[in-house]
């Protein structure tokens, strides 16, 4: 069904309207036509028979006149008969037409004429009978009697047949008149209806076009400015309550959206462009910035440098003070970065902590590292300003590689490659420094690569096998166990460190992995061994922040059949800073199931009382550069004796490694240092060797050994 106020039901409106007409007019055309059929019928029966009966009578009575004259004037026998028989013949018809003309026409006046001719008539016949009854020689006698007698009866009879000829006149004349009237009445009432047609037709036309072809044209004009871009232009008919209505809300809604996407596009484009914290170009921009300079380059314009800078310490900003912290500094270090950098080079935000500037040396002349260093020391020296967050203050640094177009790279992804090695090699230097690119740094790269190929490797084949060295109660130089430092058995380089690996292991994200490999072999390899010696497991920063570390650790102690009570881990304290409370609980879970804590290399580190109490760590290991360095440095000893003296008010006991010899020993062990580890109990040592120490017998005073 449609609405009334549809466009369609207009249209169906207009469309019965002039059927309604059309068919009215056609029904008065037919009933005007009716009536003429009807008024011709009467003037062929009525009119025109009548006059030509009339005229017939007259002419029989003509007839018959002349008959009686021929008879009056025959000579002969033989004309007598034939005028006595036409005479009769025509009598008799004029009969006939009479009563046929009776048959026809009733009218009053025409009664009263019609007795007039029969009176005529019949006297006429009695008369002509008499005369014909007469003996021919007494006809002739008796002619003109008889003529002028029945002259004044034909008279009558033919004025009788004129008058009734007049009678049929005027009802022609009168039915021509009704008919003339008929369509002249017809014609006008046709006019009118023909003009109020024309009126009508030119309403709903100019209806269609007021109402439709108007509304539509208009809204067509404003979706071709609409395409061509206005999109300020306002939708006509919209409030309409039609399909044009409904139409033009549609285009409206069209045009909305059209501005709302061109609205996101144009924030998309911006965001694709934009650092959204900073503000600062992006990567995207950076590289088409890149791209023009490298062309101005290519037209031998301008040379330019590529400063790639890497924040220095600002992940544990984040880590310690929380992301917004870190988007706070960031933003100043955007602002100091803007401050120094000139208003017609390119600074990007290329990564969390990473920016870039792509800066312009043309008017630099031959010296093209000049403007670079400036440029650099005034941003080293920038960030190096310490950064307030709320009351409490940060300090990050700066490292800047720097690659210089055309010489370290004429194409976008060599220079940025080039300052990133830059860049890597100012951190590896201390930080807060800018380095420029050289090319035994790229070769220093490559031979990263290969190191890490080969460890992969070596990982596979299971070159990397458990060494161990041995724990000695300092009090009684019993053998207590076993710390576990892995070697690297290399099929070319012989035995390789495990600093030349462990951090490679890490880098490429294989350490938990690595550490529960070492634990399986070290298990094995601990099998035969006496029960109550002790396994010490390195474990890295790494698994400490792997909740599922824990598991996975007593998976391979029980798969291993080890008792989590033979098992000591070593962890260092930056493993505990990234995220202590997830440390927290994973050395829980660890101690829950029977493993003790030890903190090594204690003294290098954060050294904090607030570690030791808050984990509940079971043992500290003082490290090895203290107790080497006991030896001439009295300093050291201090320290050691100082860290002694804490662990023992805390109740845990001391490890010393690094004991390599006899003096220093005596020394950590007057001091109360209860376990000791060192060259001069014995080296690092594959598992044959410790197999064959674990299983001697253990006295007291046996401090070496020596497998
Ligand atoms: P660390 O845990 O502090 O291990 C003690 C290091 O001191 C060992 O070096 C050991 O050989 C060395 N050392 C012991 N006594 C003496 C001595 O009298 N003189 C001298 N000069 N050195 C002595 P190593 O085996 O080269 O290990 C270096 C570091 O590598 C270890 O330091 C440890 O942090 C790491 N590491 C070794 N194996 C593993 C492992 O399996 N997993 C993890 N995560 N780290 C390991
Ligand atoms: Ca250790
Ligand atoms: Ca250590």
């Amino acid at each position: 069904m449609f609405k009334l106020s549809s466009v369609r039901a207009r249209l169906i409106s207009y469309y019965l309207l002039s059927v309604a007409l059309l068919v009215g007019v056609s029904v008065y055309a037919l009933i005007q036509m009716l009536a003429l059929d009807r008024l011709t019928e009467s003037l062929d029966r009525r009119w025109i028979v009548g006059t030509r009966v009339l005229g017939e009578m007259a002419d029989l009575l003509s007839e018959t006149r002349l008959a009686e004259t021929r008879l009056a004037l025959a000579m002969d026998q033989q004309t007598t008969d034939k005028a006595v028989a036409d005479a009769d013949g025509f009598l008799t018809s004029l009969g006939y037409q009479r009563a046929a003309y009776g048959l026809l026409h009733k009218t009053e006046e025409e009664q009263r004429l019609l007795a007039t001719f029969d009176s005529a008539w019949d006297n006429w016949v009695a008369q002509h009978r008499a005369w014909l009854a007469l003996p021919p020689d007494q006809r002739l006698a008796t002619s003109p009697a008889f003529q002028s007698g029945a002259e004044a009866l034909y008279q009558s009879a033919d004025d009788a047949i004129d008058a009734l000829g007049d009678v049929n006149a005027a009802g022609a004349a009168a039915a021509g008149a009704r008919a003339d009237h008929i369509v002249d009445t017809s014609g006008t009432i046709f006019g009118i209806v023909v003009f109020f047609a024309l009126l009508l037709a030119s309403w709903v036309t100019w209806i269609i076009h007021s109402s439709i072809s108007q509304p539509l044209a208009s809204i067509t004009k404003a979706l071709s400015e609409l395409a061509a871009g206005n999109r300020g232009i306002v939708i006509p008919q919209v409030g309409r309550h039609d399909e044009i209505g409904s139409m033009a809300a549609a285009f409206e809604v069209f045009r909305n959206n059209a501005v709302k996407l061109e609205e996101s596009q144009a924030l998309a484009e911006a965001l694709a462009r934009y650092d959204t914290l900073t503000g600062l170009a992006n990567r995207r921009v950076l590289a088409e910035e890149l791209e023009k300079a490298l062309s101005r380059v290519d037209r031998g314009e301008a040379p330019f440098a590529v400063l790639l800078i890497d924040l220095d310490r600002f992940k544990p900003v984040n880590d310690i003070h929380g992301h917004s912290a870190g988007d706070l500094v960031l933003g100043e270090i955007t602002a100091r970065l803007r401050a120094v950098v000139r208003k017609h080079d390119t600074l990007a935000r290329i990564g969390g902590d990473e920016f870039a500037i792509i800066c312009d040396l043309a008017d630099e002349g031959r010296d093209s590292t000049s403007m670079p260093i400036a440029l650099a020391e005034r941003i080293i020296a920038a960030v190096a300003a310490p950064v307030a967050i709320g009351t409490r203050m940060v300090e990050v640094g700066a490292s800047i590689g720097i690659a210089l177009c055309p010489a370290d790279g004429v194409n976008a992804e060599a220079l940025l490659r080039a300052a990133d090695i830059a860049m890597y090699r100012a951190k590896q230097a201390g930080r807060g420094r800018f380095r420029f690119y050289e090319e035994s740094m790229d070769t220093e790269l490559k031979a990263k690569a290969a190191m890490e190929a080969d460890v992969q490797r070596g990982l596979a084949a299971s070159e990397i096998e458990p060494h161990y060295q041995a724990l000695i109660e300092l009090s009684g130089g019993r053998l207590l166990g076993f710390e576990i430092l892995a070697r690297w058995r290399h099929p070319e380089k012989g035995l390789v460190a495990p600093d030349l690996f462990i951090p490679v292991i890490e880098r490429l994200g294989l350490m938990t992995e690595f550490t529960l490999t070492m634990l399986r072999r070290a298990c094995l390899d601990a099998k035969e061994w006496p029960a109550d010696l002790k396994l010490s497991l390195n474990v890295s920063p790494h698994e400490l922040t792997d909740v599922l570390f824990p598991v996975r650790l007593l998976a391979v102690l029980a798969e291993k059949d080890f008792k989590p009570s033979r098992l000591e881990i070593e962890i260092t304290e930056n493993a505990l800073v990234a995220d202590l409370a997830t440390a927290k609980t994973i050395l829980q879970a660890l101690q829950n199931a029977g493993i003790k804590i030890a903190l090594d290399d204690f003294g290098t580190g954060y050294s904090s009382l607030y570690h030791l109490r808050e984990l509940k760590l079971d043992k500290i290991k003082i490290d090895r550069s203290f107790i080497k360095s006991m030896k001439d440095n009295a300093e050291s000893t201090k320290i050691v004796n100082g860290i002694l003296g804490l662990a023992k008010s805390l109740a845990l006991p001391a490890t010393a490694e690094g004991i390599d010899d006899a003096d220093i020993l005596l020394r950590l062990s007057d001091a109360g240092c209860e376990i000791g580890q060192g060259n001069y109990f014995g080296k690092p040592m594959p598992a044959t060797d410790a197999s064959k120490i674990a299983r001697q017998p253990r006295g007291k005073g046996k401090l070496r050994v020596v497998a």
